[in-house]
């Protein structure tokens, strides 16, 4: 599981998380929603070790993130990251994108590299484009090339930073039904997303940032359709 405590967090004098308190249990989906600037690409930053934090805590798995003697490299693998879009090697096909840190870093030899490669790629739905090179991609695909190359590493959580917020309207929903489907088969996932219908549909719990703080959380059924505060009633009427 993944436990934030009373996590701050500036950029100079700019407070952009002021006391973040939330866990996620295994198997659960997340999502986080809220007005741009509210500190959500933050906070999943944050949560790999990307970016550090002014004061709390953050544990994955009882290892705390920001403790000295983590390895970070090897939290990293626990920890998928899909961002807005994902930029493939242009010169190296599909598969070779998937396999190249599975035999760089984590030094898999080529072959099993392969045979993960072609799961990830059927599960995101790629398996046929495995061999041509990321330009001939839509830009949906490119994204689940994005997902399939996370899951090669044999994540614990997904953290996906809106994901969808790139694409043409009508590639959305081929990236949505990835999601939907890692879901099902329990991955435990937060997701940034503008897509108010998806987080109804797919999160266990939404959470409501404003302003650097979790101002609203609770259930879909419960922000959507009977949210407590003004600000996010303002919010999910805008978000529709
Ligand atoms: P959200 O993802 O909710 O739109 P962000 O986490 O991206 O919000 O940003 C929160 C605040 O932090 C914003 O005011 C943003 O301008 C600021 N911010 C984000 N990244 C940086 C950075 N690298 N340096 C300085 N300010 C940043
Ligand atoms: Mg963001």
């Amino acid at each position: 599981m993944i436990e934030i405590k009373q996590v701050r967090k500036s950029y100079g004098s700019l407070e952009v998380l002021k006391g973040i308190d939330l866990t996620i249990d295994k198997g659960e989906v997340v999502a986080m929603i809220g007005p741009s600037g509210s500190g959500k690409s933050t906070l999943l930053q944050c949560i790999n070790g990307l970016e550090t934090i002014s004061s709390g805590e953050i544990i994955v798995d009882g290892v705390s993130v920001f403790d000295k003697a983590t390895n970070l490299n090897h939290l990293r693998r626990k920890l998928g990251i899909v961002f807005q879009s994902y930029n493939a090697f242009p010169h190296m096909t599909v598969r070779r994108n998937v396999t190249l840190a599975l035999t760089k870093v984590l030094g898999v030899s080529r072959d099993q590299a392969n045979a993960i490669a072609e799961t990830q790629l059927q599960r995101v739905g790629l398996l046929a484009k495995a061999d041509v090179y990321p330009t001939a991609l839509s830009g949906g695909q490119q994204q689940r090339l994005g997902i399939a190359r996370a899951l090669a590493m044999g994540p614990s959580y997904m953290l996906f930073d809106e994901v969808t917020s790139a694409l043409d309207p009508e590639l959305v929903a081929e990236v949505l039904a990835t999601l939907r489907q890692l879901s099902a088969e329990g991955m435990t996932m937060i997701l940034v997303t503008h897509e108010m219908q998806f987080a109804r549909e797919v999160a266990d719990r939404v959470v409501f940032f404003h302003e650097g703080v979790i101002a609203e959380s609770g259930p879909p059924e419960q922000i959507f359709g009977n949210p407590k505060s003004e600000r996010l009633r303002a919010f999910v009427s805008r978000a529709g």
